[in-house]
């Protein structure tokens, strides 16, 4: 060895790195170091030490820059800015800390502020105005231009450019609402009862000067933070974003909070963040996989836990707060549905409506939904959804040019099985919700998924994977895009629906920069999905249409309903309201069909040179009571999970249609020649029953035509036991239930040996949380059989017509029910059914009660059918699965049918909606009795009606038209010309040979005909009849529909909105049909 020079290597390092260590340091201790982070941002101790300390540099509420005036509102009136600011109104001085009430109340504020001199060039002026309660700022000559919430949440408002000079005074004015979002729930419990009482603390009321930076900071490090609590410690990106966050605390501390150093804490966040992340240029790099739509919306609930009049004004609130945002943030898009709530904004808030509007015109302000409020869609009828979607499209196509495409549905309980069918036909491929989200039994597999219906229609649906739709646009909610999306193997893509909701509100500029740093996070260290500012909804979907029509991927699909697995007392809750849907639904059916004769006999007058009677169309009385029906239908009115208020308010829209109604069924009877005296006592008139139903109504034989085998008969048999007989049935009624239910043709018992059927049921009814909406399983084990009062039951009718007995039973100290258990004459055609019919008056004072009536039956089978809108759904009557066990109530519109080989037993209610069948025990929901949100739901008297049809053979035509009838009054009336009345009411009847699940169901005159237009629209030239056919049972149905004497020069297939599919033929006979099972098939007969 030797002569070898070989390299120093410890000098080499050393001179990179100290051979001593200088001091000791020790691991970073996670979860402290995490914890930390609460420091700097959150209310507590350290705030005034804190960033939240640095928000704003300035803070003025002291006269003469703001000098605060009131004038309280009398009453729980709700003025308009007109009458507000009548010189008539006292304007009295006021100051923060006043307090305002009570509850429902509104104080008008003159608020006049004056900047001081060094404020003119502060980047940003606010005004801070919070006193808990709702509000709406107005321009000194009455333009509102924003809503304020309260609580600490958008309480600002930009004090705009004009604004800012020195020392002149400036004047707004401020509403204030005694209501918060969700109005006064007492206690603080959401979904308790208005407090009447509720005071309102004026908490805030200053302008503000705000560092922007700071402000910016917040931001920055609130979702710097989310990256650090939420990413998986295993990852990089987690520790990462721990140590930026750390930094920018000791560069905070290090220059004590000054300006300065709040720019070098944002150069730091921006090494996480990237430096795009102060406007919308975030979005413009990095595209790739960004699969999450990131769509701003708004539930306005049209009423909940406050009455529509306020909803209108969250509607101006809300929306005009949107355009502001829309014009500070040009990324930004938002959705708004319900053609209600636009109409009452065109109609209250003419300068929202025209900023609304060139919103909608630039397109960041979008319309959506098709319908015309996000409404229930278990109990409205199928003609009720049908209108939902007309009244709608029409709407949105008349004020923007424009159809809906996406049925938007976020928040109703349950989704029927018809609706994707529906919704096709009325312009709309794709369906958005996320309520399944809710369930609480089972999780419901799919995010994207093809949605099938009845009769085989598809839509694309699409259930946000955020399982929200009131996100906050958190770093969670980016992340749970896709943690928790359930299609991913055929498409990762979702939709992110951010902003308050449900009682308005929307998207705020702090849910818009998280979302950028969002961004920036996934363009600078990726992990979080990336997300993007959707341009649309219909963007969203047109990827999805997209990729499924290049084969790039091929949706599951999902038939029939989407059943929900909770809110199942919301079938029953607020029985009245919902016996006025129903009600309201017939006779408005009944109008349109008369009213379509009437105008078709008046036209056929005229034309044959005859004085007609001036009789016209009642569009404008129809369009009243269908939009009256269908806002009573959203989706907390129907379902009975409002408040009082707004029952009051249904109750007496619902009187206005009944009494509109009543008056436009005089003039039709008057035009058609029914009713008068004169009429009535002249040589030829004959009684004529009105024929508004699919099929000719028979009359019962009456009196003397009654052959004596088919003639009604009631004996008592012993104390409290007695019998009701006809040619078919023989009825045994011991102490008001039914023991014994005989059918003598089929030769067959009914109800099982031992067991009672038509007996009241009353169950302990205290769901987990939600009162009106739930009713939980275990209400089940509770069952108690309700007992009628000793030897109440009493012969109460006894003709050969109709027999009846009445039953009075206790039910409580305060309550009773009284039932007439009745039963008609048979008739002497050997397929028809006879029916026992059950007339229920009930006096109802509970607590937390359900009453229901039970059928135990003879029948076995694992399925029951229900009547649903446009069909029949099917569904188990056993607990087998999870899935089977979760539908323990659920939803029927006239009928339930539990059949077997042969035979099977139909229930017919009137006003009915819940329902249960489990084993062979059929039970009907009659009333419930929860205390919140409305204290008194259901309390009083109640009407009801069912019946029990029992049918040999299959579930068919008999049980559809039995229930239909049952609901349907038959009116006769005496007509100087029978015949020529009978044969006009012929007119769109279905030939005889034709399949007997075909059901004409509507007949009206088309929406834009000359003669009947609302000019919402172009009228068309001509006159037209639309028919709403249907197959009622389940196979495809071939017939003739049969003109009678009108006239009809052409045919068209059409869509719910009227428009031509295609044209067809039209014979002497009529016009040939061909339906799908279960299709809805709609025609347009083009009148000569
Ligand atoms: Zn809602």
């Amino acid at each position: 060895m030797g002569g070898e020079s070989h390299r120093n290597l410890t000098s080499l390092s050393s001179a990179k790195y100290p051979q001593l260590a200088a001091r000791p340091k020790g691991k970073q201790i996670h979860h402290i170091y995490r914890d930390r982070l609460g420091q700097f941002t959150n209310n507590g101790q350290y705030k005034q030490q804190s960033l939240l300390a640095k928000l704003y540099d300035g803070r003025l509420s002291d006269e003469p820059h703001v000098k605060l005036e009131v004038w309280h509102a009398p009453g729980v009136t709700r003025p308009t800015f007109k009458e507000a600011t009548s010189k008539k109104n006292e304007y009295v001085e006021a100051k923060k800390g006043d307090w305002f009430g009570p509850s429902w109340s509104t104080h008008w504020f003159r608020v006049r502020f004056t900047l001081p001199y060094d404020w003119i060039y502060k980047p940003q002026v606010e005004l801070h105005w919070d006193a808990n309660n709702e509000g709406m700022v107005w321009t000194e000559d009455g333009n509102p231009l924003q809503g304020l919430t309260g609580g600490g949440e958008r309480v600002e408002w930009v004090v705009p450019q004009e604004f800012r000079d020195y020392d002149k005074e400036h004047t707004i004015y401020i509403e204030m609402a005694c209501n918060g979002m969700f109005g006064n729930p007492q206690g603080g419990d959401t979904i308790q009862p208005p407090d009447p009482n509720r005071y309102f603390q004026l908490a805030e009321a200053d302008l503000v000067s705000v560092n922007l930076d700071a402000r910016a900071l917040f931001y920055d490090f609130w979702v710097i933070g989310d990256a650090a609590r939420e990413f998986p410690e295993d990852s990089w990106q987690e520790h990462q974003a721990l140590q930026i966050c750390n930094e920018i605390m000791d560069c905070f501390i290090a220059g004590e909070g000054s300006r300065s150093c709040i720019r070098d804490c944002r150069d730091i966040a921006k090494k996480y963040l990237g430096n795009d992340v102060d406007s919308e240029k975030v979005y413009e790099s990095n595209t790739d996989h960004a699969i999450v739509n990131a769509m701003g919306n708004c539930h306005i609930d049209t009423c909940w836990l406050w009455p529509w009049a306020e909803t209108q004004r969250k509607i101006a609130r809300s929306w005009s707060n949107q355009c502001d945002l829309l014009d500070r943030y040009p990324e930004h898009r938002f959705v708004a549905s319900q053609a209600q709530q636009y109409k009452w904004l065109e109609q209250l808030y003419p300068y929202v409506w025209d900023r609304v509007k060139s919103h909608i015109k630039k397109g960041n302000f979008q319309t959506i939904g098709g319908s015309w409020v996000e409404h229930d869609t278990n109990m409205p009828s199928g003609e009720s959804l049908v209108r939902q979607f007309s009244y709608g499209q029409r709407f949105f196509e008349s004020r923007f040019g424009e159809r809906c495409k996406t049925f938007w549905l976020p928040d109703t309980f349950g989704y029927s099985t018809q609706l994707p069918q529906l919704c096709r036909l009325a312009g709309m491929t794709r369906f958005f919700t996320q309520k399944l989200s809710w369930n609480n039994i089972n999780n419901f597999p799919h995010t994207t998924f093809n949605w099938v219906s009845l009769d085989g229609s598809q839509v694309i649906c699409h259930m946000a994977p955020c399982e929200t739709y009131t996100a906050e646009a958190h770093f969670g909610d980016v992340s749970r895009s896709v943690s928790q999306h359930k299609s991913m193997d055929q498409d990762a893509t979702s939709l992110l629906p951010f902003g308050k909701g449900d009682g308005g509100g929307g998207p705020t500029f702090g849910m818009l920069e998280k979302l950028r740093r969002c961004r920036g996070v996934s363009n600078t260290v990726g992990l979080l999905p990336k997300v993007r500012m959707a341009e649309s909804v219909e963007e969203f979907f047109d990827g999805l249409e997209k990729r499924c029509a290049e084969g790039d991927t091929e949706l599951v699909t999902w038939y029939g309903e989407l059943y929900f697995e909770l809110h199942r007392g919301t079938y029953t809750t607020q029985a009245n309201n919902k016996r006025n849907n129903r009600k309201a639904e017939i006779l408005l059916h009944e109008i349109e069909h008369l009213a379509t004769l009437a105008t078709i006999q008046e036209l056929a007058t005229v034309q044959g040179g005859g004085k007609g009677k001036g009789y016209k169309y009642p569009k404008k009385e129809l369009d009243f009571m269908w939009e009256a029906v269908l806002l009573c239908q959203f989706h907390d009115c129907l379902p009975g999970s409002a408040i009082e208020m707004c029952y009051r308010d249904s109750d007496e829209l619902y009187a206005k249609v009944f009494k509109t109604g009543e008056k436009a069924m005089e003039d039709v009877l008057g035009a058609l020649g029914f009713g008068d005296e004169a009429v009535a006592s002249s040589e030829g008139s004959e009684e004529v029953v009105l024929q508004t139903l699919g099929w000719h109504r028979q009359v019962p034989a009456t009196g003397i035509a009654i052959a004596a085998q088919h003639q009604a008969r009631v004996a008592r048999e012993e104390e409290n036991v007695f019998v009701l007989a006809n040619g078919q049935l023989d009825v045994e009624v011991t102490n008001g239930a039914i023991t014994s239910l005989y059918d003598k043709k089929a030769k067959r018992q009914v109800v099982p040996k031992g067991q009672k059927a038509n007996q009241l049921v009353f169950f302990d009814d205290k769901p987990l949380y939600w009162q009106a909406w739930d009713v939980e399983v275990f209400h089940l084990r509770s069952r108690k059989e309700l007992e009628a009062n000793q030897s109440s039951t009493k012969i109460v009718m006894n003709s050969a017509e109709r027999v009846a007995v009445e039953t009075t039973t206790k039910i409580s100290e305060e309550s009773w029910i009284k039932t007439t258990i009745s039963l008609h004459a048979s008739t002497s055609d050997s397929s028809a059914t006879s029916q026992v019919e059950v007339e229920a008056e009930v006096e109802w004072h509970e607590t937390m009660k359900f009453l229901k009536v039970e059928f135990p039956t003879t029948i076995t089978n694992t399925e029951a059918s229900y009547e649903t809108q446009f069909g029949i759904i099917r569904r188990p009557t056993h607990y087998n699965t999870t899935w089977d066990m979760a539908k323990f109530e659920v939803c029927c519109h006239k009928w339930a049918d539990l059949s077997e080989h042969g035979y099977g037993v139909s229930i017919l209610n009137d006003s009915k909606y819940g329902f249960a069948t489990a084993g062979n025990v059929m039970r009907l929901s009659l009333l419930r009795a929860p205390k919140a949100p409305d204290a008194h739901a259901d309390m009083g008297r109640h009407y009801m009606k069912w019946a029990i049809l029992p049918h040999a053979g299959a579930l068919d035509e008999r049980t559809v038209r039995a229930g239909m009838e049952f609901n349907v009054e038959t009116r006769a009336h005496r007509h100087a010309e029978p015949e020529s009345v009978k044969e006009l009411m012929s007119a769109f009847k279905l030939s005889d040979d034709s399949s007997k699940g075909l059901v004409v169901d509507t007949v009206k005159r088309g929406e834009d005909d000359e003669d009947t237009s609302n000019g919402d629209l172009p009228p068309k030239k001509g006159r037209h009849v639309v028919l709403r056919v249907y197959d009622s049972l389940g196979g495809m149905g071939t017939g003739t529909v049969r003109f009678g004497p009108v006239k009809v020069e052409k045919a068209w297939k059409c869509d719910l909105l009227e428009d031509v599919i295609e044209e067809v033929e039209v014979g002497s006979e009529g016009m040939e049909i061909e339906l799908r099972a279960f299709e809805v098939a709609s025609y347009k007969l083009w009148l000569a």
